[in-house]
């Protein structure tokens, strides 16, 4: 969690920082707010009906508006791009986005968060556009446990087949997000782990978290990272391994008998705010600074007023100047406030 300038990856010295010295290094961008699953924790169901309105396209920001606020954001330290959603790849043109995000100076890593089912007949077009990685959501691989999770949607065969399409295409390391809840999935880990040591394959385990409004979240339903490190201790014995840069969300573990590399997210039990690197730029363009925020700026105006890239990049600072966010860490589960005030969903910024 520390905020030392010394720690700062090559970019930092030119990266803007935000009011508790953080660099502004990662984007997140979020494509379209729709999905093709109802997982309970992000789009529940009953909420996420057929009659809920969803962005229209003519709301949804255009792709040079995307790649207008990705070009500003790279030239205030930028460097890491993220596509996600929604389901980014409900969106059938994403390769062009991915195009265009693959020229803009700066730009050294770009991947996407998808949950798999979409991803096996794109995979070559989407590194060939300059894709460089997949996060794949998979929650469990027992097949009822999965369906309950995906809202009754996923096909577990069809998520591994991207899986398999995505390690055949490059685009790797393939890293699978695990959301782990008490009572839900939390006794089919242990098997997704076994079936992932030695592939090559980065599983993280997410405690579930707080975010939005609709998820019905509960502290009880929360798997503190701690407790399912020494799970898998006890099966397979573990060693540290030291971030790859900091701002990095996952805490990294190697097996220690060499079949590979597993990570934590905790969020809710260890927050990591003091290196968060992170925008997030929802697909109506309103700019989030943080996953938990209940606001954000709303950059549509000003990429239409906006003379040029100038200005656009003095907005964009400002924002970034004045951040102070740290959610996480100022997050009391015994005080209730915390949860009551109005997040922005998850589903609209793409975690
Ligand atoms: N639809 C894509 C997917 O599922 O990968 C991208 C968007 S999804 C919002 C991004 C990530 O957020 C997924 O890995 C998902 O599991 C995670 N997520 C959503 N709701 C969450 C919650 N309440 N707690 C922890 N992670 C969550
Ligand atoms: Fe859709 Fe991803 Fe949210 Fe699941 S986690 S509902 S796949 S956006
Ligand atoms: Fe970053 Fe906000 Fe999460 Fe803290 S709570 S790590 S500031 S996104």
């Amino acid at each position: 969690m520390s905020t030392d300038p010394t720690e700062s990856p090559e970019k930092a010295p030119d990266a803007i920082r935000d009011a508790l010295h953080r660099p502004l290094h990662d984007l997140r961008i979020s494509v379209l707010d729709q999905c093709n699953f109802r997982c309970p924790y992000c789009m529940p169901e009953d909420e996420f009906h057929a009659n809920y309105e969803f962005l229209k396209r003519s709301q949804r920001l255009t792709y040079d508006e995307i790649l207008r606020v990705a070009r500003v954001a790279a030239r205030l330290g930028v460097s890491k791009m993220r596509l996600t959603g929604g389901e980014p790849l409900l969106d059938k043109n994403i390769p062009q986005l991915i195009e265009g995000l693959a020229v803009i100076p700066g730009v050294d890593d770009i991947a996407l968060t998808t949950n798999g089912m979409l991803l096996a007949p794109k995979a070559d077009q989407l590194a060939a556009a300059g894709l460089h990685r997949v996060t794949i959501s998979l929650d469990s691989l027992d097949k009822d446990v999965f369906r309950r999770m995906s809202g009754d949607r996923g096909d577990l065969y069809s998520v591994l087949e991207g899986i398999a399409a995505a390690t055949a295409a490059g685009l790797t390391p393939v890293k699978i997000n695990v959301v782990v809840q008490r009572g839900v999935n939390d006794h089919t880990v242990l098997d997704l782990l076994e079936h992932f040591r030695g592939s090559g394959h980065i599983v993280r385990l997410i405690e579930f978290m707080d975010v939005g409004n609709q998820n019905g979240w509960r502290l009880d339903q929360v798997v503190p990272s701690r407790q399912l490190l020494e799970g898998v201790q006890a099966r397979w014995p573990l060693r540290r391994l030291d971030q790859n840069y900091p701002g990095e969300v996952a805490r990294r573990y190697e097996y220690l008998d060499g079949e590979g590399e597993i990570g934590f997210i905790s969020s809710v039990t260890e927050p990591f705010c003091g290196d968060c690197s992170r925008a997030r730029l929802s697909a109506d363009g309103v700019l989030y600074t943080c996953l938990f925020a209940n606001q954000g700026t709303d950059l549509r105006e000003s990429l239409r007023v906006a003379a040029d890239d100038e200005e656009l990049t003095d907005v964009l600072s400002q924002i970034w100047l004045q951040r102070g966010d740290r959610y996480s860490e100022l997050r009391r589960p015994e005080v209730a406030e915390a949860h009551v005030l109005r997040k922005v969903e998850m589903y609209r910024i793409g975690g």
